[in-house]
Order: structure tokens, then sequence, then C-alpha cells
């Protein structure tokens, strides 16, 4: 068990029955990759040892190398399969014209080739990575719902569609009797807010759209690190990152970070563990996808549950103060 840790909580998958940890662990840019195979063993551990059901993963991630890493310490654990979710996500299979999208081929090959890699029998959840112009949404709506019949696939969601696509998807499989997608895996942090406080905000209600959000920690800009400049060793130090680190590193987000820092110290919190908690605040989040490239920061950040309770109207209203980013009133 891992010691001092808040007990996890549960929530919904939208309207669905699934109960999903309000935090889970993603391995981006991290398993196969970053991190050592030993690293990602003790981040899976110490993940499920908090209570976190919820492994988030995709074909794309290290070119399959991610989820080859994640399925052979699945087989290690030997963990109950009633216990945990496993996703993948389709869209970049690889350079050739029927290994990208969404068309019924591609869904079909990558969820077949994902549970290979990950040594499963099924997916909990499957996610559309994208959305695909090439592609009706009506092929890729039925492609899952086939999936779904097969018993491959529990759950299918998408990531980064808009609320119109999301609609026209819903509204295909309800006019075939399809199964609908369940949840959308959006960017969330304090520095993007839109689409999960503006874009979104009927679906929860009218579809039951669920929420798994990445990047919490607006990829450790929101830990204060790269303040006084960016260390080897980080993520935005890395090679090939370049279009991240402009995106993301901005003197806006470093100014607003800087003076979020005294309001964390003042809740006995540290910064990861303020922006991770003003997630979780949100009821609309299903659960918070966590990175971490170190046992200690995954701890740090599970830690985070135990600020939740602070963020009080007041504690609200100074972030707001300070981020200025609050969404107006929607249109949608
Ligand atoms: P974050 O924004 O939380 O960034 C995580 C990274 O920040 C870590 O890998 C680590 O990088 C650094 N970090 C984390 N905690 C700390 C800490 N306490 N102190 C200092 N540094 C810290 O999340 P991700 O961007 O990794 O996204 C989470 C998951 O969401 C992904 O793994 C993936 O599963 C999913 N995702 C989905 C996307 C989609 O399109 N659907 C897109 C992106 C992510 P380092 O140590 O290297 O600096």
């Amino acid at each position: 068990m891992v010691a001092h840790l808040p007990p996890m909580e549960y929530r919904r998958l939208g309207s669905s029955g699934l109960q999903v940890s309000v935090l889970s662990l993603g391995s981006w840019l991290t398993f196969g990759s970053q991190i050592s195979d030993d690293t990602a063993e003790d981040l899976m551990r110490t993940s499920y040892e908090a209570g976190m059901n919820f492994f988030d993963n995709a074909e794309a991630y290290a070119h399959g190398r991610s989820e080859l890493v994640m399925g052979k310490l699945l087989k290690k654990f030997d963990w109950d399969r009633t216990t945990f979710l496993v996703s993948s996500k389709v869209y970049w299979g690889g350079d050739k014209p029927n290994q990208l999208g969404l068309s019924r081929k591609h869904v079909v090959e990558a969820c077949n080739a994902a549970l290979k890699r990950l040594q499963v029998e099924y997916l909990d959840l499957y996610f559309c990575h994208r959305p695909d112009k090439n592609t009706p949404i009506e092929e890729t709506v039925w492609a899952m719902n086939t999936l779904i019949q097969q018993g491959k696939v529990l759950y299918w969601g998408t990531s980064e569609w808009s609320a119109q696509q999301i609609t026209e998807a819903y509204s295909v499989a309800r006019q075939y009797n399809l199964i609908p997608p369940t949840m959308e895996q959006p960017q969330y942090h304090l520095y993007h807010r839109d689409r999960i406080e503006q874009e979104y905000k009927r679906l929860y209600s009218t579809i039951g759209l669920g929420t798994t959000i990445w990047s919490p920690l607006a990829s450790g800009v929101l830990t204060g690190k790269y303040s006084s400049g960016v260390d080897e060793g980080t993520r935005l130090a890395r090679k090939g990152l370049d279009w991240l680190k402009n995106n993301i590193l901005t003197e806006e987000n470093i100014r607003k970070t800087e003076l979020l820092k005294p309001l964390a110290q003042e809740l006995g919190a540290t910064l990861p563990q303020l922006a991770i908690a003003w997630c979780v605040k949100n009821p609309n989040v299903s659960t918070v996808i966590l990175g971490a490239s170190k046992t200690a920061q995954l701890q740090e950040n599970i830690a985070s549950l135990a600020t939740v309770p602070k963020l009080t109207e007041d504690v609200i209203n100074r972030i707001e103060e300070i981020v200025q980013n609050k969404p107006t009133e929607s249109e949608y």
C-alpha cells in the first residue's frame, strides 16, 4: 500500500455504468521511450495500489512500444481483469495510406494489433484519437459497434473531436440502433479550458458524455519547474518537442504559474497538486490522466486528492483572478 495517500474516488464515466478512478495513469512519451521498463512497472504498481483503475495508451505511443511495455507488465502483475481498465486509441498507426485514420479497415486492424501488444482479450476503452475528415463518421460508428458486438471493445469514444462531430456520431448511432460514443479525451488544464467548460457543456446532460482529460499539468509547465529555464532531462528539453514547448511554455503561462505558487503554499500543497486538484474539482471530468517520468512525481500528484476539499469558492475565485481565462457564457 502507498502510505499517507487519501482514498481514491471513483466516478461514472459519463452516464455509463462504468466506474473510473478520478486519477488514472497515461503513457504518452514515457512508456517504451523516455523511461525504463522498471520505472514503468513502478508507476503502474504505485497507481494500482493507490486505487487507480485506468491505464491509458494508444497505438501511436512510441510506435506501439508503449503498448508492448504495458502489455508485458499487465501479464507480469496478473491483476484480476475485473479490477482495471486499459485503453488504446486509433488514428496514427503508420505511414502507409491504410495505417492512418478511422476507416473500418484501420479501426479494426488497429484494435486487433493493440489487443496483441497489450496481451488482453478486450479493450475497456477505445478512442478515435482525432477526427478523420477522409472517413464518413457513419463508417467509424459502425466499425466501433462491430468491435463491441465482437467483445473486443467495451466502450468507445473520441479524442479532440468538436461538439458537433461528437453529436453527429451520437445521432448516427441512434439512427441505426448502434452503441453511441461514451467518452471524449480532451486536453484540460488551468491554461486550456474552453472545450471542457464551454463547447461540450450541453453534451454532459444531453448525451451523458464522460471525459478522460489529458495534460493536467500542461506538460509540466504547471509544476513551476520551467519558470527559470528548461533543465536537461525534462520533457520540454527533449528533441522533437519544440512544437510543444513553443505552444505551452509562453511568458504568460510562466507568469501565471509564478502567481499560483504562493496560493498553493498557503493551502499546504505543491503547484502540481493545486493544478491537478483544480481539474478533479470539475464534476464533468470523469478522470484526470496523470503523466509521470518518476515514481516520486506520481506520488506527489496522487496526493493532490487531499487538496481538492481545500478548493473553496474563495480559493477558486482567487485562482480565476490569476489565470483570467474563464470561458464566457456559451452559445452551444
Ligand atoms: P501532464 O501535463 O501532467 O505532464 C506530465 C509530465 O510532467 C511528466 O511526464 C513529467 O515530465 C512532468 N511531471 C509530472 N508530474 C510532475 C511533478 N510532480 N513534478 C515535476 N514534473 C512533473 O500530462 P501528460 O501530458 O503526460 O498527459 C497525461 C496522459 O494523457 C498521457 O500520458 C496520455 O495517456 C494522455 N494524453 C492524451 C492525448 C490525446 O491526444 N488523447 C495527448 C496527450 C496526452 P518530465 O519529468 O519528463 O519533465
